[in-house]
């Protein structure tokens, strides 16, 4: 038996799963990482953690210290269960085009939330631009900046990455993955490329997002969007970012995305959050595009419980004009 020392040590370590139907009907192995197993619920529970002891070995961050960030939620979440473990104060800033469900498990977890209008990253009133101001304010604070601070991405090389290529005994042909921050995919390219250069990495992007055109021309022009995705798609190219290994780009339209997560759920029992669905049918398209035999591993990012009244909400859906798979029960 296996036992783990606490909260801090189940960040990570999240097991490779084998996504069945998708694998038998590609001729592929198609790999999710479960990070909905970490103990916020989310893949953004690496980057929180390696912040904040970022910021504790800089001194930055002195015990009874205030952690501030802006987010769409799930890096929230994170710090706040690292913050409440390490006896830290969380004050989160979050646009108001988010689910309802992330800012309650917010404030059960005891963070201070402000839900702001949802404006431009170029406009300074802009929820990451906020709480950065916020933070400046306080004493015994940081602000943690998840899109520009690579402690982020360096949580990802320093784990996501090597446990990728140690679960798959260095078998890896692809890797993909959807960016928010970019931190999940920059520190995962860099690490499977430096073990071996030929693995591909493939940026999945949803619809209304500036990053397929970034990969795929090298300006960052939005495409026709909106998208009902939380937490991806990005308008810049953020320090994270910046720091990636990319060699191509796919686009996933909401519906497919939609398809995709009903189908796994009612074929065989998964409940994904939306950036999931998005990584899966990229997945699913890249094992297309390379023929049968090779291994493609993605992320699960989160689960579906803090999507009920949005993405598993037919009337939610029919409202941006998406359709819920019916399946017969
Ligand atoms: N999926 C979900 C559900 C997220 O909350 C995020 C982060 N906002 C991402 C994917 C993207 O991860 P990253 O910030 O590492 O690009």
């Amino acid at each position: 038996m296996t036992i783990v020392d606490g909260l801090i040590s189940s960040i990570g370590n999240t097991p490779l799963i084998r996504i069945n139907s998708l694998s038998e009907e590609t001729g592929c192995e198609i790999l999710g990482k479960a990070e909905f197993m970490n103990p916020g619920g989310s893949v953004k529970d690496r980057a929180a953690l390696w912040m904040v002891q970022q910021a504790e070995r800089s001194g930055a961050l002195q015990p009874g210290g205030t952690v501030v960030e802006g987010t769409a939620g799930n890096t929230g979440i994170g710090l706040a269960h690292v913050c409440n473990n390490r006896g830290y104060k969380t004050i989160i800033y979050m646009p108001d085009n988010q689910s309802q469900e992330k800012v309650d498990i917010l404030r059960t977890l005891g963070a201070e939330v402000r839900v702001v209008p949802t404006v431009p990253y170029a406009n300074d009133d802009n929820f990451q631009k906020q709480a950065g101001r916020f933070a400046a304010t306080l004493d015994n604070a940081i602000w943690a900046n998840q899109f520009d601070n690579k402690a982020n991405s360096l949580s990802h090389y320093e784990s996501t990455g090597p446990e990728i290529w140690s679960q798959t005994d260095g078998g890896v042909d692809a890797f993909t993955c959807s960016v928010g921050t970019g931190g999940t995919l920059a520190g995962t390219s860099v690490y499977l490329k430096e073990q071996n250069p030929d693995v591909k990495i493939v940026l999945a992007d949803p619809m209304g997002s500036a990053l397929y055109n970034w990969v795929t021309t090298g300006k960052a022009t939005m495409t026709p969007g909106p998208s009902m995705t939380e937490g991806i798609g990005n308008s810049r190219v953020t320090e994270n970012l910046a720091g990636a290994n990319i060699d191509s780009a796919v686009q996933v339209d909401d519906q497919e995305m939609v398809d995709m997560v009903y189908r796994l759920l009612h074929q065989e029992g998964w409940f994904f959050g939306s950036s999931s669905g998005i990584n899966l049918s990229a997945a699913v398209k890249i094992a297309q595009e390379m023929g049968p035999g090779h291994t493609i591993v993605t992320i699960l990012c989160d689960g579906g419980g803090k999507y009920q009244s949005r993405l598993y909400n037919p009337a939610f859906l029919a409202e941006r004009n998406l359709t819920a798979p019916q399946f017969a029960s």
